[in-house]
């Protein structure tokens, strides 16, 4: 706990800890972020969203946390789609067919086909192809 939650529970006002570091102005709060346990002026540089009160500066912080993640999980997606065309074309199967084995496979498993050099070849020809693709759509 910090020393500004404390005083808030027992009735007392705090500073708004946004308003002391970015205007060095002093505004009284009996708000405090269950995040950071800052106090924080409501309106201006906080919410509530639902009982959970939230400065301005964690929010931010968990927007971008949430966002990182969710460009993580198109990534993988996007290396899980390949692999699974890798190893349709190693094994001659339907690319879909390829995919549910490579999301059904374990990580280990996945690591193993990712260093497997002919997975590597494979995946560069697939780049190469895509990147020719690419060329060939931008020329017409
Ligand atoms: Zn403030
Ligand atoms: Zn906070």
């Amino acid at each position: 706990m910090t020393i500004e939650k404390r005083p808030i529970e027992q009735g007392e006002w705090v500073d708004c800890w946004i308003c002391a570091k970015s205007f060095a102005r002093r505004r009284g709060t009996m708000r405090y972020c269950h995040t950071c346990e800052r106090g924080f002026c409501e309106g201006e540089h906080g919410s509530y969203s639902g009982n959970i009160a939230t400065c301005v500066i964690c929010a931010i912080t968990k927007n971008q946390g949430i966002r990182r993640a969710a460009s993580r999980g198109v990534e993988t997606r996007l290396q899980l789609r390949e692999l699974g065309e890798v190893i349709g074309r190693m094994k001659g199967v339907p690319i879909e067919e390829a995919l549910a084995e490579v999301e059904k496979a374990a990580d280990e498993q996945r690591k193993t086909w990712h260093s497997n050099a002919r997975v590597k070849s494979v995946i560069a020809t697939i780049r190469a192809e895509a990147a020719a693709r690419a060329i060939d759509e931008a020329c017409e």
